[in-house]
């Protein structure tokens, strides 16, 4: 996934914004540098399935519905593995363990869905309504090149949206204090990884991009629709001129 943002050194106000673009990887970080030579170490500041999410949402605006649709699934997958491991962290479980636990479940999306099931009825009180028939047309487009169509495409992101929306809600509201623990364990790879490429080049500097994803983790709830986050794309694509 191509990062793009702007060069904080040379995008100044009202002046034209000077982009640049690197590619994202999994610590969510982005090695770029500017037309005028300036080099960044980009952190998509969002948890995984939001910058996942993001991902999925931009495949759809530039008409990629199939690859939309298997993002989108793994963008909710993330989702699971986000809520059972804050779970676990507000249950007592050392951070340390929850990523021991969770290892073993890394190679079986089957049983990740199952430990987030256990999870979220622990936490609710209440089942986890699996959706089969969303399941099947995932699988369908996975593993059997069945080609989606756009008004497909755009049902299966409005259920991921919506399932997201009540897995990140319920622990927004209940979990929050966990939650703000857990993302910040993560970002710790982040300043490991800047220490490390700063002895290389200490020229590079730390910055931080937005996605379009679901706004969940900074000020303001909403429950968006996958409606209201393809606009947001596009408000987006356009401000960065790109
Ligand atoms: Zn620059």
């Amino acid at each position: 996934m191509k990062v793009i943002t702007c060069c904080h050194k040379c995008t100044i106000s009202p002046g034209a914004a000077v982009m640049m673009s690197g590619d994202l990887d999994n610590d969510l970080l982005a090695i770029c540098t500017c037309p005028n030579g300036h080099r960044f170490m980009v952190h998509q500041a969002h948890s995984a399935p939001e910058v996942i999410y993001s991902a999925g949402v931009r495949a759809f605006a530039a008409g990629f519905y199939s690859e939309s649709v298997v993002t989108l699934s793994a963008a909710l997958e993330r989702a699971y593995e986000l809520f059972t491991k804050v779970f676990l962290l507000a249950s007592g479980k050392a951070i340390a363990d929850i990523a021991t636990y969770w290892k073993d479940l890394e190679s079986s999306s089957e049983r990740q869905l199952g430990a987030f099931c256990s999870a979220y009825f622990c936490a609710t009180g209440m089942p986890w309504k699996t959706a089969p028939d969303r399941a099947s047309f995932r699988n369908k487009v996975a593993h059997k090149g069945y080609i989606a169509t756009s008004e497909k495409a755009h049902d299966y992101g409005e259920y991921v949206t919506g399932s997201i929306n009540a897995i990140i809600g319920y622990l927004k509201t209940h979990y929050n204090d966990a939650l703000l623990l857990y993302l910040d364990s993560c970002r710790v790879v982040v300043y490991r990884r800047l220490e490390e490429v700063a002895r290389r080049d200490p020229s590079i500097e730390l910055c931080f991009a937005g996605t379009t994803a679901i706004e969940w983790n900074g000020t303001g709830y909403e429950k968006p629709t996958f409606d209201s986050r393809l606009a947001a794309n596009s408000a987006m694509i356009n401000q960065l001129n790109c």
